[in-house]
Parts: C-alpha cells; structure tokens; sequence
C-alpha cells in the first residue's frame, strides 16, 4: 500500500485546487498501472494559518500501487499542475510505503499539530526522512507540512465525512458558473440533515457552489458517500467534467482544543481555536462594521454589575481580575449576531473560536446559565415613577412623594436564547467546524440552515 501526501498547488489570483491535482494525480496512477484508489482523504489543517490561500486543505492519495512510481507520477503532475508562478505556492509531496493505519505515532501527532498549531517546514522534513518517507518541494517546501500531515491524518482522526466534488471542464474556469439554483434548493432539502451546509436558507445563498475562479462547479458536503453522490447529481447545471468522492475531516470541529475555564485557563494563544467556558463580562456592542463584541471572564460577574438570577450565584468574592477574553461575530456571521446581542452579563457560556490578535471569533457559543432577572432602581409604589438616589449607601426616594427603598430590586428579564448551542449560519461555517444538526454536542442545539 502506498499514501500519497500534497498540499500548496494553488494561488489566490490565478485559481487552481489541490483536490483536483490530486483527483488528476489519482486519474494518472490507476491508468498507468491499472491500479486501484482506495480513497482520496481531504484532510482541513490549522484555519488560523497565515500561509494558506483560502481553506488550508491537504490531500492524500491511498492507492496499491508501487511507492516509487506514485512518486514520480505526482511529481510530474505537481510540476505540471502547480502554479508556481505565484510565490505563495509552494507545493510540497510526500510518499509513505506502508498501510494508511499503520502511521508512526510521530507521524500521528504531527498530524494532529498541523491541525491545532503552528508547525515549521524544518518539522516536517525531519519527520518524513525519521519515517523513511519520500519528500520533495518546490519553492520553499512548505506544502510538505500539509503533504505530511495529510498522510497522518487518517490514524490520527476518528470523526469523518464526505465531500462529493463536481468540476467544470476547464474551458470554462474563470467565468461565472452556470448552476440552476432552484434545482440545488431543492437538492438540498431533500438529502437534509444527512447532507449539510449545501445552502443557507435564511441568506437565499447556494454555499455549495464557490465564487472563487478554481475548477470546482460544487461541492456537496455530508455524512454519508451515496446521499451527497444523489443530491449532487439531481443538481442542474452546466456540463460537469468529472466527480470525485473525498473522505474528509470537514464539519468535525477536530481543530478546537478544549480549555475547560478560561478562569483556569493559561493565556489563550493566538492562531490557535477553544472551546472555553465562562461568563458573559459586558454587555454585548455593536461596533462600526456590524462586528459585535462581548468580554468574557473566567468566573461570575461580582454583585452590582447588573445581573443575576441565572442558577450560578453571583460570586460575592470576585475580584474581576480574573482572566477576561474579548469574544467577536464579525459581520459576515449576518444573523448570529442577533444571538450574540442577545447574551446578558452574567450568562454562563462556552465559547469556541479562533484566537487572534487577543481576540476569540466566534463559531459557535453554549449557552449553559442564563441570567433571568436584573438588578435595577425601584420605582415609587404611589407614583409609578423611578426613584432617585438618595446619596452614597443611601439608598432611593421618590422625591415628589418622599417614598424610600434600601435597594435596588429585581426585574424579571425577558430572554430570546434558549440553553443549548448556537452556531454560525451555513454561509460563515468554516470548513472544519462541526454543524449543530451533526449532533453529538453535551446540551440542546439549535441549528441554523
Ligand atoms: P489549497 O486549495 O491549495 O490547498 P489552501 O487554502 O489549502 O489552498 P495552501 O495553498 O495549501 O492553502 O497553503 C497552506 C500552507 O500552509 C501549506 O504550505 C501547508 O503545508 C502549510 N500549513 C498547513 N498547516 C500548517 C500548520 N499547522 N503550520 C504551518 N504551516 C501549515
């Protein structure tokens, strides 16, 4: 058995996609050698990474077939393929003789590192010659990172999906693609939930179908191979130049590492994705963009920041100098804003993002503790009017009636969230993170469609 790693073929400008260097280098070994592919494995590396040109996807190739020959093969055709006129690429091979599940544990964890971390092209390169492996690169060789982790990444990952691309034929890259709407909607309803994040319903956008100039026509994303093969073939459109079946890490939301509290959380790294708990700090803001931030802290808000009520008791002791983290829903999260907006200080959440620049945006939240009442002036029980203070420790008068109260009161708060997960719509999912209708979460979920 032979596992052909890739990664870095293409460029931003000019267009091209490592999952179709690797169908073609797929098509090339099987013809020559009439040889059988066992599977194409699409494998989503670290999303907070600064070199990649738009999903950090690398590629392997499980195929029974000769090491040496697989080698030379997908070099030609890297060579051929890549667009190496661009700087930024710079496609990177490895080739493994031996059993995809057998990896070395070396192998295993850089796989798991590429996903979660920041790794180096020195990393890569002293593991694949350590595991005996073929490796060659152009430019600087960064795509061996993807190639190797690529390789890894089926002993290291246990949650997977599937990825049911149709390409265009390549006349036709560049220029807007002709795919019947309608018939994608309707595609799409019916091989739901098995297959998600085809559309997105409230937005009116076929997600499926990409804006980017590559060979990709669309790709149908879901749990299982034969329903994203149905659905994308009842999809109308232009004429299709070929189909290729991936076996993905996609919607798994395998790149988040779980942090427990940020009370007892070290710092939260930049380029790197949580899954944190703890409470809503500040009242959400909307700031120019539509972008809307929240703070989040490691324990409750003290008495007197303005809620309690949730099941948590407001914590008496807090100092607020607990860990605080700036949690933000970009404007292109379009409607999981209006959850965000809807937080409350002193809500208990989990939250899961990618930290960067000091900042966590948000994927998707859990709402675990809602705060239900808030603490606020009372109002004078002859007048109906709010009272005033009357001075420091004081507490209210009602000056034109001289009634007084000690405290402020509660007042019930009307709450839109539920308890359960939140999530980002269809069309701001990132390629790894892991759908809500996908199931599997500790606690109700609402999905969006
Ligand atoms: P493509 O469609 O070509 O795969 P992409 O968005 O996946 O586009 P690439 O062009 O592959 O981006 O660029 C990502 C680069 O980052 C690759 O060279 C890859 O080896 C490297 N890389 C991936 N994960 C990591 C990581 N965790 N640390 C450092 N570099 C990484």
């Amino acid at each position: 058995m032979t596992v052909v790693g890739l990664d870095d073929t293409d460029s931003r400008e000019r267009g091209m996609c490592t999952t179709y260097v690797a169908t073609e280098i797929a098509a090339a070994l099987s013809e020559r050698d009439d040889v059988t592919v066992d599977r194409l494995v699409l494998v989503r590396l670290n999303p907070a990474v600064r070199y990649k040109t738009r999903g950090n996807a690398a590629l392997a190739i499980h195929i029974e077939d000769d090491p040496d020959v697989a080698f030379s093969v997908a070099r030609d055709v890297l060579e051929k393929r890549s667009e190496t006129a661009d700087e930024r690429t710079n496609p990177g091979l490895v080739v493994a003789d031996h059993d995809p599940d057998a990896v070395p544990d070396r192998v295993r964890s850089f796989a798991m590192d590429a996903i979660r971390e920041q790794l180096t092209i020195e990393d890569a390169v002293t593991v694949a010659t350590d595991s005996g492996y073929r490796h060659w690169g152009l430019g600087n060789g960064r795509g061996r990172i993807g190639a190797l982790a690529a390789i890894g990444a089926w002993a290291a990952l246990e949650d997977w999906t599937y990825e049911y691309i149709s390409y265009r034929e390549p006349a036709r890259w560049g220029t807007p693609r002709a795919v019947d709407e309608e018939s994608v909607f309707t595609a799409a309803d019916r091989g739901y939930p098995t297959v998600w994040d085809t559309i997105d319903r409230g937005e009116g956008e076929t997600v499926c179908v990409p804006h980017t100039p590559g060979p990709i026509l669309h790709g149908i994303r879901g749990d299982d191979p034969e329903v994203v093969r149905t659905v994308a073939n009842t999809i109308e459109s232009e004429p299709v130049d070929g189909r290729q079946l991936f076996v993905t890490n996609q919607g798994t939301d395998v790149h988040l590492r779980n942090h427990g509290s940020l009370r007892f959380a070290s710092e939260p790294i930049d380029g790197r994705a949580y899954r944190l708990e703890g409470w809503v700090a500040s009242e959400p803001a909307t700031r120019r963009g539509g972008h809307v931030f929240f703070e989040l802290a490691g324990e409750p808000p003290a008495v007197g920041d303005g809620a309690k009520g949730s099941n948590t008791p407001i914590d008496e002791t807090a100092t607020g100098t607990s860990p605080r983290l700036t949690c933000a829903a970009f404007e292109p999260t379009k409607r999981f804003r209006d959850r965000v907006r809807s937080l409350h200080v002193g809500d208990r959440i989990t939250a899961c993002g990618e930290v960067s620049g000091g900042t966590l945006k948000l994927e998707k939240f859990a709402v675990r503790d809602l705060v239900r009442t808030e603490r606020v002036t009372p109002t004078c029980s002859s007048c109906g009017r709010r009272m005033k203070s009357a001075g420091r420790n004081q507490g209210y008068r009602c000056r034109d009636c001289g009634t007084s109260a000690e405290e402020k009161v509660d007042r019930r708060l009307e709450r839109d969230l539920e308890i359960g997960w939140y999530e980002v719509p269809p069309c701001a999912r990132r390629h790894i993170a892991k759908p809500l209708v996908r199931g599997g979460f500790d606690g109700p979920t609402h999905p969006e469609r």
